[in-house]
């Protein structure tokens, strides 16, 4: 399809997010989660993390003016906070630079062996549009035809294809999925860099690849996704769909949010204006749609599911919309320790592991609740990437490659561990 620019800031001013900061708030009381609710719908304000009432870590986005006052108000109620990111304007052309340079590397694709008749244009060196990691797939396909096929779940409120490959010739089945948020970029970088490892590497991983078919959808929510490219600056951090919400000019829905397991009861919005809006109602999102007819007709078969965000380092167990566990927790999280123990051994980055209530905030209609509880895929896992917060979600492209390579590790050792 023809993809249409909205550049809706033609003010170069307004543009750019110059003087913007991110600010980590330590929440310990409750008057600091007070102010920091009273700014959640302001403009020049973009909470990265979420807001919770909670005790930890909430990361904020703010303009020049509003961060002022935010931390005059902070400092005045005795709440601490600490600047991670001083000129977000000045890291995101720092990562912009790095693209540039990765235009010309050295030697592209060298360690791959590159023998397939057709070309890629992805390079692990950069982050990159929809339109590539959809030709990776090809690729793939191409390439690997015995063991790597592609496969269409369905297709955007936008139009766009949400496009996915298979490799593997088991019965047994494995789910794969980045990219639900548009704005976390590390998310299907780390997912097509998996599909690499499970195609052009198939050699290391024969048992896997024998025992299961993994099913992989490097970006979820494509119209979000290229949106953070051609919405124009103020867009980068786009996180939602981008579908149409009747009654409101604001446009899009929480994909992550969308899901009919305790839809709308925690850690979400009614306010189709709001970053976490769950929608007018469960699965009124296409893209959750095509997840759920998808996951449903291989239910029974499925045995792992395994959706990609950014940022933090967490791998997360179910459930999210509260501390209930699911009878076979501790299965689940001798899987997550082993993964997080290889994830360490390969690069020395520490996943903290736990239900999303205890290390993030409850949060309901997400896509790995759903999976356990409505279509009993026992190994339920969301993993929120690097980093912890220094980058957040302007991770350079320099992390895509031992980001990657630590999850091979992480993600082929929980596979191998429910072999
Ligand atoms: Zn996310």
């Amino acid at each position: 399809m023809t993809m249409t620019t909205e550049l809706s800031d033609t003010n170069g001013e307004e543009g750019d997010f110059s003087g913007y900061q991110v600010l980590r708030v330590l929440v310990i009381r409750r008057d600091t989660v007070e102010i920091l609710r009273s700014y959640q719908d302001r403009p020049g304000v973009d909470f990265w993390t979420e807001l919770s009432d909670r005790a930890g870590p909430v990361d904020v986005m703010v303009s020049p003016d509003v961060g002022r006052q935010l931390k005059e108000e902070l400092t005045r109620s005795r709440s601490s906070y600490v600047v991670n990111i001083e000129d977000v304007q000045v890291r995101e052309v720092a990562v912009e630079t790095e693209v540039v340079n990765a235009e010309h590397p050295t030697a592209p694709h060298a360690d791959i062996g590159l023998t397939a008749r057709s070309a890629f244009s992805l390079t692990w060196r950069k982050y990159h549009r929809l339109a590539d990691h959809h030709q990776y797939l090809d690729f793939v396909a191409d390439s690997y035809s015995r063991l790597c096929q592609t496969f269409s779940i369905g297709r955007s409120s936008e139009g766009r294809d949400i496009k996915g490959i298979k490799c593997g010739k088991g019965k047994r089945e494995i789910w794969i999925d980045g990219g639900i948020h548009g704005r976390e970029w590390i998310s299907p970088a780390v997912v097509s860099y998996l599909i690499r490892e499970f195609s052009e590497r198939a050699h290391l991983h024969e048992h896997i690849l024998g025992n299961f078919t993994i099913y992989s959808v490097p970006v979820l929510n494509p119209d979000g996704y290229e949106f953070t490219y051609t919405g124009g600056k103020k867009n980068r951090f786009w996180r939602k769909t981008r579908s149409k919400n009747r009654n409101s000019k604001c446009i899009g829905v929480d994909a992550n949010r969308n899901f009919d397991i305790y839809w709308g009861k925690v850690g979400v919005s009614r306010d189709p204006c709001s970053d976490i809006y769950a929608g007018p109602r469960p699965f009124s999102e296409p893209e959750t749609r095509a997840v759920r007819r998808f996951i449903l007709s291989h239910a029974g078969k499925l045995e792992m599911f395994l959706t990609f965000h950014s940022y933090s380092q967490l791998l997360l167990l179910p459930f999210g919309y509260s501390e209930e566990r699911p009878p076979d927790y501790s299965q689940l999280l001798r899987v997550a320790k082993l993964g997080r123990q290889r994830i360490f051994s390969a690069s020395g980055t520490w996943f903290k592991i736990g239900q999303p209530s205890q290390r993030l905030y409850p949060v309901s209609g997400i896509s790995q609740d759903w999976a356990k509880a409505r279509a009993g895929v026992q190994y339920s896992y969301s993993l929120e990437l690097r980093d912890r917060g220094k980058y957040g979600l302007l991770l350079p492209a320099s992390q895509i490659e031992p980001s990657g390579k630590e999850m091979v590790e992480g993600v082929t050792a929980m596979i191998e561990e429910i072999l």
